[in-house]
């Protein structure tokens, strides 16, 4: 079962908890056990797991990965549309994430969440959902 939902960021830069909505679609997949793929069809865009209870936590990545691919740094790419780190961000964090369920929910850990990583904002996103039931 596949299906999709929209996201309208709103910085250039923010991370967008999204597992209610993952959740949702879970939920009304009606599988029990089995396991998601969530993925951003997107270049300048990723999902990772992480906290999100904390605010902070946000602060804390946006900020790290920033120091970590600055802005405008040479890059050859940025002389097309100006977006070199934004591409770079997002290959690092990857474009999805796989999710095991059981017992009709998602097996997140207690302080994981689901996060959609704008690096190039604002845009409209669209994540697609794939859900698997397994044969246990
Ligand atoms: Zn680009």
């Amino acid at each position: 079962m596949e299906t999709l939902f929209i996201i309208d960021t709103v910085s250039h830069k923010e991370l967008i908890d999204i597992t209610y909505q993952v959740e949702d679609i879970i939920h009304k997949s009606n599988i029990k056990a089995g396991f998601c793929i969530v993925y951003i069809p997107h270049a300048t865009a990723g999902i990772i797991l992480n906290e999100s209870a904390d605010p902070n936590i946000k602060t804390d990545f946006l900020n790290a990965i920033n120091k970590a691919i600055p802005e405008h740094n040479n890059y050859l790419h940025d002389r097309i549309d100006n977006n070199a780190a934004a591409h770079i961000k997002s290959a690092l964090c990857g474009s999805s994430a796989t999710i095991p369920i059981s017992n009709g929910k998602l097996e997140l850990g207690t302080w994981q969440s689901i996060m959609l990583c704008e690096f190039d904002g604002p845009r409209t996103r669209k994540i697609i959902v794939q859900v698997y039931q397994s044969n246990v």
